[in-house]
């Protein structure tokens, strides 16, 4: 039997661990910040007719630049944020945002370059940079896990990285960013900004998407995934929107045909229900605000969010907690700072569910 060990794997990976969530068939799934609402019926015969449409044409390469797919994405991105102004030519799509980060990353970073995020972040920007060869800076986010302006400028001068990355709303604590703080950033950064949106329809009333600051910022990157509010992870299907000059130097790193025609159908479709699928939104919104109350009524610490999912704790031992929720069916996350949880905000049933698992689960361990 040969191991991994007895290849030839490139020295920097040999001993790395692949990234996943737990993947458990159990009753309530609440760890990777899905929408829980399935496509309707109706959407799900227009989605078997679209495919059916380009089955006939599977012989066929499918457009390369996707361009009918980006200018649907452009409009719905218009709607977004009317003053966006955006068309096909300022927007990119590739299998799922992560590998829109790859592409950014293989144009932007690469060996002899760096990228630098402010951490507890999303685990994936990382683990893409070092994939990509790019060397990966950690600075920090503040303690309630917000980016003080000041301190994000003196990382950047600091370390004059290639690419910087924000999230926001950022994964796992759900903290979204004013403009001020992008802005900030924007000013002091010497290469390419990257705002990753991935939670971008859920944020509050009062938060504003850093699609707004693209007209006037050439080095700007917001990336968008329809894997979440957009209820379609299944699809693989992520964007972002740039300047004309950004989508140009992603057409050098990107692989020829890699979005596939069914791909390319199925997410025109479902951009066309738009209306029907972040129907859901207002409502798991609403879930979220209320499991935030939820939680501290319980006497728990709550991470403000403006995304589908919470960041609760602290736990002196959050894997038995997180052991005692799983006994009872309920699949949460483990993940980001070492005292903290995460769970996704799903169904009210679903809610139900975890409140009471918890509560159970908060006696058992205390
Ligand atoms: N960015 C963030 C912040 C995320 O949380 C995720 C999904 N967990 C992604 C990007 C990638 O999502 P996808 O590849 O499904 O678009």
């Amino acid at each position: 039997m040969t191991s991994l060990n007895d290849l030839p794997i490139r020295d920097d990976l040999r001993g790395r661990e692949p990234y996943g969530a737990p993947q458990l068939d159990v009753p309530v799934r609440l760890n990777t910040n899905e929408n829980p609402y399935p496509p309707s019926p109706e959407l799900v015969k227009a989605l078997g007719d679209a495919v059916a449409e380009v089955a006939s044409s599977l012989n066929r390469y499918p457009d390369r630049d996707a361009v009918a797919l980006r200018a649907d994405l452009a409009d719905f991105l218009n709607r977004d944020t009317p003053g966006a102004d955006l068309t096909a030519e300022r927007v990119w799509a590739a299998n799922g945002s992560n590998e829109v980060i790859q592409q950014i990353l293989q144009a932007f970073g690469g060996p002899g370059r760096t990228a630098l995020g402010f951490e507890p972040s999303y685990s994936m920007h990382p683990i893409i940079a070092h994939v990509t060869g790019t060397r990966w800076i950690n600075a920090q986010r503040d303690e309630d896990f917000g980016l003080d302006p000041g301190k994000a400028v003196a990382a950047i001068e600091e370390h004059r990285p290639d690419v910087v990355f924000l999230t926001s709303p950022n994964n796992p604590t759900g903290t979204a960013l004013p403009l001020e703080a992008i802005e900030a950033v924007l000013a002091a950064a010497p290469g390419m900004v990257v705002v990753d949106e991935a939670y971008g329809e859920f944020r509050r009333e009062d938060t504003l998407s850093a699609l707004e600051l693209l007209p006037e910022h050439p080095r700007l990157i917001v990336t968008r995934t329809m894997s979440k509010a957009f209820a379609m992870a299944g699809t693989r299907l992520g964007y972002l929107a740039a300047d004309p000059a950004v989508i140009e130097a992603l057409l050098l790193v990107r692989l020829p045909y890699h979005l596939s025609s069914v791909t390319q159908a199925v997410a025109r479709t479902a951009l066309a229900y738009a209306d029907e699928l972040l129907g859901s939104v207002d409502t798991l919104r609403a879930e979220r605000d209320l499991l935030v109350g939820w939680l501290r009524s319980q006497g728990l610490r709550v991470a403000d969010s403006d995304a589908n999912f919470v960041l609760f704790g602290t736990f002196p031992d959050r894997r038995r907690v997180w052991q005692a929720m799983l006994d009872r069916g309920v699949l949460i996350r483990e993940v980001g700072p070492p005292q903290w949880l995460r769970v996704t905000v799903g169904t009210s049933a679903e809610m139900a569910a975890f409140r009471s698992a918890l509560t159970t689960a908060l006696k058992e361990t205390q």
